[in-house]
């Protein structure tokens, strides 16, 4: 595949977008970028700092401190969350403070500009698969291929509970799903760029398919968007 494009991935949280979109990535050889991570990186930073969010001055004071970048793991080849030099790849995804509080953080317009700028930046080569909320409607609203991604609540919550049973988190599935539902419902009904399909988004339901299934799904579509075999 000659020619690079910008693949934007949205839905809803835990449908496995992030998994999906790192195995596209690495099929095609294009970059991976998951936009949650920085802002459950951000939410962090405020934790550890005592920001007290709410107050828009500190935020904007505080966002100039933060610089946020990935590191390829040689040994793994995952990607690996910096922030200001600080591995901070699992403490972002395991803490649950963080994931109670993500959602807020993301509905400041501040962070989001902070943030959507950086994205804005990574895309400039295209050749690279972005995963988040508002990728096919505000980081790249051109993008030559948008999917919107869904599962059933119930199934997303087993799926991130066996996720942090894995790193050693001790969680039921009814706080895991209490979480999720909490961060859709902030997430669809924030006022600044809101979760929502674009008009041009194509939309998997993942439910009852498995990886190897939608990887091959998603191939297709993008062999039909690009009219050639990758
Ligand atoms: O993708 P993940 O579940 O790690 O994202 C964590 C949170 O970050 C989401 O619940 C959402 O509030 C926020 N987010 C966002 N916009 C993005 C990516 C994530 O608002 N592009």
């Amino acid at each position: 595949m000659s020619k690079k494009i910008i693949i934007a991935i949205d839905g809803f949280s835990s449908c496995g977008k992030s998994t999906i979109a790192k195995d596209l990535a690495r099929k095609i050889g294009y970059r991976y970028v998951d936009t949650g991570a920085m802002y459950r990186a951000v939410t962090l930073f405020f934790l550890h700092n005592q920001i007290d969010f709410h107050h828009l001055d500190l935020v904007s004071d505080s966002l100039k401190d933060i610089t946020i970048n990935f590191r390829i793991d040689e040994a793994s080849q995952s990607q690996i969350t910096m922030m200001n030099g600080e591995d901070v790849e699992d403490v972002i995804r395991v803490n649950p403070r963080v994931a109670s509080a993500v959602s807020d953080v993301s509905s400041i317009s501040e962070v989001r500009r902070f943030l959507v700028k950086q994205q804005q930046a990574m895309g400039i080569e295209k050749g690279i698969v972005m995963d988040g909320r508002d990728i096919g409607t505000v980081v790249f609203p051109e993008a030559e291929l948008k999917l919107f991604i869904t599962a059933e609540p119930n199934i997303r919550a087993q799926r991130r509970l066996n996720e942090l049973k894995d790193k050693g988190q001790n969680t039921t599935f009814e706080e895991v799903l209490a979480n999720l539902t909490k961060r859709d419902y902030i997430d669809s009904n924030r006022e600044d760029s809101p979760l929502r399909k674009a008009d041009d988004a194509i939309e998997i339901d993942n439910s009852f398919i498995d990886k190897e299934e939608q990887l091959n799904l998603i191939i297709r579509l993008l062999n039909e968007k690009m009219g050639t075999a990758v």
